[in-house]
């Protein structure tokens, strides 16, 4: 992604855009403009909705109260995610939302939470999850807004994954190796599967079945333990640095 204009705001919106198109701004959006980011008529914002790229907007007031944008011009064209699914056991509230982010602001295209064994919070609020994903969305520039899925148990999510798609299993167990080398075997821009267990890690059967998967990599993430949160953030990035689009 080239450089890009990340000082004026950005803002997921849904309408179609194009040059001239009035975009009705809901309550929560026209107070963070005007009253958080004190914004006022003529001030511009960049607006994307994940299909016709990014383009840039004009705050316009109607009245008092009524705000809403007006669409100018293009600033940069859509361009599809990485094709990068993470799979994650539910953490609890704060750390959900703080690993969400992460995965978003680290190019996962898809979040899928696996319920596990020892998986502590097995109730996920879905809107909390895709209101996350889109603040870290307009925060980290990207173009599309990550997919959050419901949970499914952990079987199904692994049998549940396209032929040819990379399962990078985070073993907590794994004997430590070169996790640089494990990930550069894969060809680059491949489809992957970013998997990260729950705060009591995996159980020996889940394992045997993660281990038998036809195109799993078992990552060893160095030789301390670290919490779910830290784990997503160290193997996605790796895997971005080694086959995905950090290079
Ligand atoms: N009890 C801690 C950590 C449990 S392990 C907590 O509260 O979060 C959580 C998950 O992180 C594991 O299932 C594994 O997917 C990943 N992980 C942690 N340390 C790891 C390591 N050294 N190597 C590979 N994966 C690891």
């Amino acid at each position: 992604m080239s450089r890009y204009d990340f000082r004026t705001p950005r803002l997921f919106v849904a309408p179609d855009l194009a040059p001239g198109g009035r975009i009705a701004l809901d309550k929560g959006q026209a107070n963070y403009l005007t009253n958080v980011l004190r914004l006022d008529a003529g001030d511009g914002v960049l607006v994307f909705n994940g299909r016709d790229g990014e383009w840039r907007a004009e705050l316009t007031r109607e009245g008092k109260k009524s705000v809403f944008l007006v669409v100018t011009e293009q600033t940069r064209p859509q361009h599809g995610a990485c094709d990068l699914h993470y799979l994650f056991a539910p953490l609890k509230h704060a750390r959900l939302d703080y690993m969400v982010q992460k995965a978003v602001e680290l190019g996962a295209s898809r979040l899928q939470p696996v319920i596990t064994r020892h998986t502590q919070a097995a109730r996920i609020n879905l809107d909390r999850m895709q209101a996350n994903a889109i603040e870290a969305a307009e925060q980290c520039g990207i173009l599309t807004i990550t997919e959050t899925c419901e949970p499914l148990p952990l079987a199904n999510a692994i049998a549940g994954l396209s032929a040819g798609r990379f399962l990078i299993f985070c073993d907590e167990d794994a004997e430590t190796h070169d996790p640089v080398a494990a990930l550069s075997r894969l060809p680059k821009g491949a489809p992957l599967a970013v998997l990260v267990g729950p705060e009591g890690g995996f159980a020996e059967d889940e394992r045997t079945l993660l281990l038998t998967h036809p195109s799993v990599v078992r990552l060893a993430l160095g030789p301390r333990i670290l919490r779910a949160d830290t784990a997503a953030v160290a193997a996605l990035a790796l895997v971005q640095a080694t086959v995905g689009d950090w290079s």
